[in-house]
């Protein structure tokens, strides 16, 4: 069992004892994309923050930016492995999220998942602290019901290639539940709907990043299948906001509630708004479809209405002009660095 102590600045792992430290949030997979605007987040609200990640699928430079800020610690750390940090709250947003991030070590994508949630609820059983998980809507995997209310139990494949996956944070809910009937820990699942906006990287593979990338080198935008499976997408600050109510909601408040933006459009059309918003010489490509890829997905919201008082108001036209700029940036960045380095060679 590996024991952390908050401290001032920005540090690497230490072994040493655990002191109580009010206020603390502790963001497992705070280098990734979403985790590093929570921290983000966490610290404008006044926190002390700790960012726990083994940077498989996140980034140091995802949060190098918080690194002068005294209240931010990084903790590089495997949640597959215990680990005890004092925190009031805790975020366990460790996990690949793209599909093809968390199809390519399946087995430990689920193990990740699972164990992952048996130490961050271990850690919060000792503790005390609210704990946060960030399901997904996977869970309901290729839905006979639209839009999804968090009551449907889904369709998922448990042998499929995205199993590892839908199953693990399928798993990592029932362990929540279970931890919160057994032993009264306070649990927070939010089941998180596709969501975009800068810091995704550039080769993750999800659709926005693809086609995006795609967009501003003009090469084509790859369409998996007919392209009229549907999906509904959320901006990032939108729904580090829905997080941020949850965790404070009362101790009634568990959910499971859904996070995300309720506009629903197919990949198709979203291939069109891209190419128009980067004013792109793209072609639209099919590429044949995936295993077991969820025809249609929109969240019904209306539980995280009531509960939290939480809507999205990020349109998706902004969100993705957002995030066409931060990749424009990146790509613009490297085109200079690349053209710098062969200058001085
Ligand atoms: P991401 O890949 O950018 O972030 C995941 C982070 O977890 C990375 O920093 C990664 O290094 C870290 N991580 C992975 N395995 C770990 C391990 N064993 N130990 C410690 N750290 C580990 O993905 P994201 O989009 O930011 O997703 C964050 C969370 O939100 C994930 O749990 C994901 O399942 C969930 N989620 C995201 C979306 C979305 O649309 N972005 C949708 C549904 C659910
Ligand atoms: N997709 C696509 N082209 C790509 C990447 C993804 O058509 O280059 C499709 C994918 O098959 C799925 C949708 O876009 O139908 C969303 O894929 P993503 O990987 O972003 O998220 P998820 O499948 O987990 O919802």
């Amino acid at each position: 069992m590996r024991s952390f102590v908050p401290s001032e600045g920005y540090s690497e792992v230490t072994d040493m004892p655990v002191r109580k430290e009010l206020g603390t949030a502790l963001v497992n997979g705070g280098a990734g994309f979403l985790g590093s605007h929570l921290c983000e987040r966490l610290l404008q609200r006044g926190h002390r923050v700790i960012c726990l990640d083994n940077f498989s699928t996140g980034r140091r430079v995802n949060v190098d930016h918080l690194a002068s800020n005294a209240r931010f610690q990084l903790v590089e750390h495997d949640v597959r492995q215990p680990f005890d940090i004092e925190a009031s709250l805790i975020f366990n947003f460790a996990s690949p999220a793209s599909p093809p991030d968390y199809q390519r070590d399946p087995v430990g994508t689920l193990l990740t998942n699972v164990l992952g949630a048996v130490n961050t609820l271990d850690c919060a059983r000792k503790t005390g602290a609210v704990v946060v998980q960030s399901s997904t809507s996977e869970v309901y995997g290729d839905p006979n019901q639209s839009p999804q209310q968090e009551s449907y139990c889904g369709n998922v494949n448990p042998i499929g290639p995205r199993a590892c996956y839908d199953e693990g944070k399928r798993s990592a809910e029932t362990l929540f539940f279970d931890y919160h009937r057994t032993y009264g820990v306070d649990i927070k699942v939010g089941r998180i709907f596709n969501t975009y906006g800068p810091r995704m990287r550039l080769d993750d593979g999800r659709v926005v990043s693809n086609f995006i990338v795609q967009a501003l080198r003009n090469a084509d935008l790859t369409i998996y299948g007919d392209g009229q499976q549907t999906r509904s997408f959320c901006y990032v600050d939108d729904l580090v906001e829905g997080f941020l109510r949850f965790s404070a909601a009362g101790n009634t408040c568990h959910g499971p509630i859904n996070l995300g933006n309720p506009a629903e459009i197919t990949v198709r059309r979203l291939a069109e708004i891209v190419r128009d918003l980067t004013n792109s010489r793209s072609q639209i490509v099919h590429l044949p479809a995936v295993t077991d890829d969820p025809r249609q997905r929109r969240p019904d919201i209306s539980r995280a209405m009531a509960d939290l008082g939480w809507q999205p108001c990020i349109g998706l036209e902004t969100g993705l002009a957002r995030t066409v700029d931060y990749f424009d940036g990146l790509l613009t960045g490297a085109k200079k660095a690349g053209a710098e380095k062969a200058e001085v060679v």
